[in-house]
């Protein structure tokens, strides 16, 4: 029996409660980054408003604050947001942010994070690459970023990874270098990875590139198969895929103006992953799989069988016939 879940057999984990803080203590905009377009919110609830709507929960959440580099903010305004749940929020409720791989070099920050029941900490990696980060705008050393984590594995922080596909100068290989490197650096620890195949998203400097030539974004199936080997490797080396491709919202679909953008992009990924690591096993079948990713193989023109057709060498009809669905 196999199979790439996305919980990974993981305890019941509390339902999510985020908010979204639109760019909140980013320092420049990423190339590739418009927050208010992706998630729709406009403004950053204040610690008040984050209080007030969490004193209408009645079980415990994970309280989530994502769409900007969290532990940028002054000390004092990280702690406001993080009372705000301590005070507010159900017993038992737990912190979940993102954040640019720096900002807990600074003892005083990792010492405040950590008196604070916080769940996960989801760092912006997009690459490990100076070059592809350079042309992203982003921090450049990969060392320093590899340090930074280091030192938060030190403090037994919980680290998550927000990883992308399809960036300008970058490419399939270094894209998976970049995760095994950072497979080196957790060794057994168990990290959430978010995946998210670059977009072009209006109001960004890459539709700038996009529009004069200068930025050639992935297909839908060039970013179905990137992501699938990635994702297969990613979850050989114990990384467990939380998340892949943006949350489809309305303003989603309305700012992405070109690249990979599919509603069921993160099925058609996990079915790449899926045929990969099945063939891999067993490279002429048969192939059992768990009956709850059925979809994977038989939705979207049917595509996971059409992968593992490809993979194996082997018709579709044949693929079909040594697939078997188990309960
Ligand atoms: S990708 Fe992250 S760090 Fe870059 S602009 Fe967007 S929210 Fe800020």
């Amino acid at each position: 029996m196999t199979g790439i879940d996305r919980s990974c057999g993981r305890g019941a984990a509390l339902k999510k409660f985020p908010f979204f803080l639109p760019f909140a203590g980013c320092r420049g905009q990423c190339v590739y980054c418009n927050q208010r377009a992706i998630t729709g919110a406009l403004s950053v609830p204040s610690p008040d408003d984050v209080r007030r709507a969490l004193k209408k929960l009645t079980a415990p959440r994970e309280i989530c604050y994502f769409g900007g580099s969290f532990c940028r903010f002054p000390k004092d305004t990280v702690k406001e947001y993080l009372d705000a749940v301590t005070e507010a929020a159900p017993a038992g409720s737990t912190i979940r942010f993102s954040t640019y791989p720096g900002d807990l070099s600074d003892d005083a920050m990792r010492a405040l994070i950590k008196s604070y029941p916080v769940s996960r900490i989801e760092l912006g990696i997009p690459s490990l690459d100076p070059a592809v980060l350079a042309s992203c705008r982003r921090e450049a050393d990969p060392d320093k970023i590899l340090g930074d984590i280091a030192v938060m594995m030190k403090d037994s922080l919980p680290v998550g990874v927000q990883m992308m596909i399809g960036l300008p100068g970058q490419s399939r290989e270094s894209s998976i270098r970049d995760m095994e490197k950072l497979a080196a650096l957790k060794k057994n620890d168990i990290w959430d990875m978010r995946l998210y195949p670059c977009l072009v998203i209006t109001g960004t400097e890459l539709e700038r590139m996009w529009r004069i030539g200068c930025y050639k974004p992935l297909s839908v199936f060039e970013a179905a198969l990137w992501g699938g080997e990635f994702i297969d490797r990613a979850v050989e080396l114990g990384f467990v895929p939380i998340r892949i491709g943006l949350q489809e919202t309305e303003s989603l679909a309305s700012e992405a103006v070109a690249g990979p953008h599919h509603p069921a992009l993160g099925e058609l990924i996990l079915a790449d992953a899926e045929a990969r690591k099945l063939v891999r096993c067993s490279h002429d079948g048969p192939w059992h799989v768990p009956r709850r990713f059925i979809s994977r193989f038989t939705g979207h023109g049917r595509f996971g069988v059409k992968r593992i057709a490809e993979y194996a060498a082997i018709p579709e009809s044949e693929a079909c016939r040594r697939i078997i669905f188990e309960s």
